[in-house]
């Protein structure tokens, strides 16, 4: 157990070599890298998918707005 930190997220010990010191609120903690790509990837994908909801809700709302405008499109 020499070698292991204590990880505040995970509530875990880990060993030293897979840990970063980082500071929240003026705190010195240790966090495993892990837990740490693994935020950064969850917040990646997440604006990812926010951007594509953006995306998809405008192409779907000008496509509604088309047809209202233009009714004889949708009968063609
Ligand atoms: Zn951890």
């Amino acid at each position: 157990m020499a070698d292991t930190l204590y990880c505040y997220h995970c509530g875990q010990h880990h060993p030293k070599t897979e840990m970063r010191q980082i500071e929240t609120k003026g705190a010195r903690r240790w966090r495993c890298i892990k837990s740490i790509e693994a935020a950064k990837k969850g917040r990646e994908a997440r604006e990812a998918f926010g951007r594509q909801t953006t995306d998809t809700n405008k192409a779907e709302a000008q496509s509604k707005l088309k047809a209202l405008l233009n009714p004889e499109w949708l009968s063609d």
